[in-house]
C-alpha cells in the first residue's frame, strides 16, 4: 500500500507588481498543488452574475476591498471543494481577520512572501505608456518608444493610464502594505513565514523552487518539468 503524502496548505503574499502572478504560475507548473486566486474567484463570480459576484462588483468598481466576512465565506466555500488537494492561496488572506478565519478552518503550513523593494515595483508599474488614438502600448523598460514620450508612428504624445500613474501606484502599494503588515506579523509569529527578497523574479524563483523542493515529502513534485 502506498503512503498518502500529507497535503500542503500554502499561501503566497506579494504586492502588486512583485511578480506574484509569475511565481504562482511557475509553482503550479512545477508542483502538484491547486492554485486558488481570490481575484480570479471574484471575477468568475462576477461573470456568472452570482449573488456574491454582484455584491463584489460594487466594491471592486470603487477600488475597495470586499468585506472580510463575504470574502472569507467565498474562499472557505471554494476550499471545501479542494479538501483532497494541496493548495496555494493567492490574494487571500489579505487582512488579519481573513487570516484568523482561515486559521480556524485549516492549519497553514507555509507562507511564501515575495519582498521586492518599493522603488523597483514603482518602476515596473509606472513603465507603461499608451498612445490613446491607436492603443499602442510601450514599456519604458522592455519596449521603449524611439523618442521618449512620443508615439513611434505619429510622433504624438504618449499618456499613462490612471492606474499606472506614480501617485496611484504609490497609493496602491501603501494600501497593500497597511493591510498586509499585520498578516505578515501573524504568520511570522506562527513560524510559517518564508520571505524571498530580490529585485528580479528570475532570481527569486530558483530560491522559491529550491525551498519548495525541501517540502517534497509533503507535495508530489511533478516529474520532468524544469523551473
Ligand atoms: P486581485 O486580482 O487580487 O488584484 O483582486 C482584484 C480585486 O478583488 C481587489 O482589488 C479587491 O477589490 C478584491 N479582492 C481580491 N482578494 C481580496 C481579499 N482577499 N479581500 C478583499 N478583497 C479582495
Amino acid at each position: 500500500m502506498g503512503v498518502t503524502p500529507r497535503l500542503l496548505r500554502a499561501v503566497i503574499l506579494g504586492a502588486p507588481g512583485s511578480g506574484k502572478g509569475t511565481v504562482s504560475s511557475r509553482i503550479t507548473k512545477n508542483f502538484e498543488l491547486k492554485h486558488l486566486s481570490s481575484g480570479d474567484l471574484l471575477r468568475d463570480n462576477m461573470l456568472r452574475g452570482t449573488e456574491i459576484g454582484v455584491l463584489a462588483k460594487t466594491f471592486i468598481d470603487q477600488g475597495k476591498l470586499i468585506p472580510d466576512d463575504v470574502m472569507t465565506r467565498l474562499a472557505l466555500h471554494e476550499l471545501k471543494t479542494l479538501t483532497q488537494y494541496s493548495w496555494l492561496l493567492d490574494g487571500f488572506p489579505r487582512t488579519l481577520p481573513q487570516a484568523e478565519a482561515l486559521d480556524r478552518a485549516y492549519r497553514i503550513d507555509l507562507v511564501i512572501n515575495l519582498n521586492v523593494p518599493f522603488e523597483v515595483i514603482k518602476q515596473r508599474l509606472t513603465a507603461r505608456w499608451i498612445h490613446p488614438a491607436s492603443g499602442r502600448v510601450y514599456n519604458i523598460e522592455f519596449n521603449p518608444p524611439k523618442t521618449m514620450g512620443r508615439d513611434d508612428m505619429t510622433g504624438e504624445p504618449l499618456v499613462q493610464r490612471e492606474d499606472d500613474r506614480p501617485e496611484t501606484v504609490i497609493k496602491r502599494l501603501k494600501a497593500y502594505e497597511d493591510q498586509t503588515q499585520p498578516v505578515l506579523e501573524y504568520y511570522q509569529k506562527k513560524g510559517v513565514l518564508e520571505t524571498f527578497s530580490g529585485t528580479e523574479t528570475n532570481k527569486i524563483w530558483p530560491c522559491v523552487y529550491a525551498f519548495l523542493q525541501t517540502k517534497v515529502p509533503q507535495i508530489n513534485q511533478k516529474a520532468s518539468v524544469t523551473p
